[in-house]
């Protein structure tokens, strides 16, 4: 059975010709499972008889299951628990309402169930990769949280990080697809979208090949290669000097600023020499670095960064002209912070 949701809309009239009906079936199909997110077949109104019928025998819309949806206090922060044919995925909507206006719903969505990587500071990691996520399962995790706040509010998803678990571009064609569906069905504009990677080099080369104006953000976390392999086991086959010749060929390909990450531990990677080493590591290249204050990952005696600590460490690169923010932490009350997705799933 073909799954819908995993269609782009080429997918979708390629399929409605090659089984003897008109091109435009395709796109009205795609506009009922992708633009309105109407998942029944029956309350596809414009569609005729036949071609319902021959969707119904050859096609499903493979939905996931909503499992749980934990609120943060404030209700800033929701986490979904949904599970996908066995595998249990969270997504986190963060939502922000200044009083300026400018109301953003950033969804934090994943890609993989698990995680190869093995990063030691991230709950994900640690009981390995289950499997790669499909286009549709990307998707539908967009698809719950528009649900939700349609019903909440009448808003919908504004933007789309590829933050949550997994590593997005060691599941490349179904992230890659799923940004085109994101895009031009759910009005994300590709200015709205990042895409988040541990350091993969090819993966980077190729989507440079793709010259999108979406943002990429790198988890660097260290700019001291003996280090960076400690915290990340993928440096030890990207270490580096590889890794920083990728993303200037990225920022020369694409005309877009590589967003750094950098996850401050106590101790581990927050002194001063550490900032040093990474103002040197970026300077004159027109990276934009977000710091973000480590959170407590279970099993690990990883702690967060003082706030003393945080600010010192801005201010060593600010005073070497990096431009540099600190990332607001949310969602750390219901385990949805970064590096805090391990889904669980309890019957009590
Ligand atoms: N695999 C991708 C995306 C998923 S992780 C990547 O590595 O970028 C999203 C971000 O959260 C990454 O920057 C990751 O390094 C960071 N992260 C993981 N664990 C964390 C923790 N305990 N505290 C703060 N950030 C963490």
């Amino acid at each position: 059975m073909i799954d819908l949701l995993s269609l782009a809309q080429q997918d979708m009239e390629a399929l409605a010709t090659a089984n003897g009906f008109p091109k435009f079936r395709g796109k009205q199909l795609y506009e009922w499972c992708h633009k309105k997110e109407i998942f029944d077949y029956g309350a596809m109104t414009n569609l005729s008889r036949d071609f319902i019928a021959f969707l119904k025998a050859n096609t499903v819309i493979n939905r996931g299951e909503l499992l749980t949806v934990t609120s943060s206090g404030k209700e800033d922060a929701l986490k979904f628990l949904l599970r996908f044919d066995g595998a249990l995925i969270e997504t986190v909507l963060m939502r922000y309402h200044p009083k300026s206006g400018g109301e953003r719903n950033t969804l934090c969505i994943s890609t993989q169930a698990g995680c190869a990587m093995g990063c030691k500071f991230c709950a994900t990691a640690k009981n390995g990769l289950s499997r790669n996520l499909t286009t549709g399962e990307i998707i539908d995790q967009v698809n719950f949280a528009n649900a939700y706040l349609r019903q909440n509010n009448g808003e919908s998803v504004s933007n789309v990080v590829y933050m949550g678990m997994g590593e997005p571009l060691a599941n490349y064609d179904a992230v890659w697809k799923s940004i085109g569906i994101l895009n031009d069905a759910k009005n994300i504009g590709m200015r709205r979208i990042t895409v988040s990677t541990c350091g993969l080099v090819p993966a980077i080369d190729r989507l440079a090949e793709e010259r999108s104006q979406l943002t990429l953000a790198v988890s660097l976390h260290s700019a001291n290669d003996a280090l960076r392999r400690q915290l990340m086991p993928i440096a030890k086959k990207y270490p580096l000097p590889q890794l920083m010749e990728a993303l200037n060929r990225y920022m020369a390909m694409t005309k877009r600023r590589v967003t750094i990450e950098y996850a401050l531990f106590d101790r581990v990677n927050d002194g001063e020499k550490d900032a040093r080493e990474l103002a040197l590591l970026l300077k004159r290249q027109g990276f934009h670095v977000n710091l973000i204050p480590g959170n407590p990952v279970a099993e690990t005696d990883l702690k967060t960064s003082s706030k003393q600590h945080i600010a010192a460490f801005a201010a060593v690169l600010k005073e070497h002209n990096i431009e540099t923010s600190i990332r607001e932490s949310r969602g750390q009350d219901v385990e949805g912070a970064c590096g805090q997705l391990r889904a669980k799933y309890t019957n009590s």
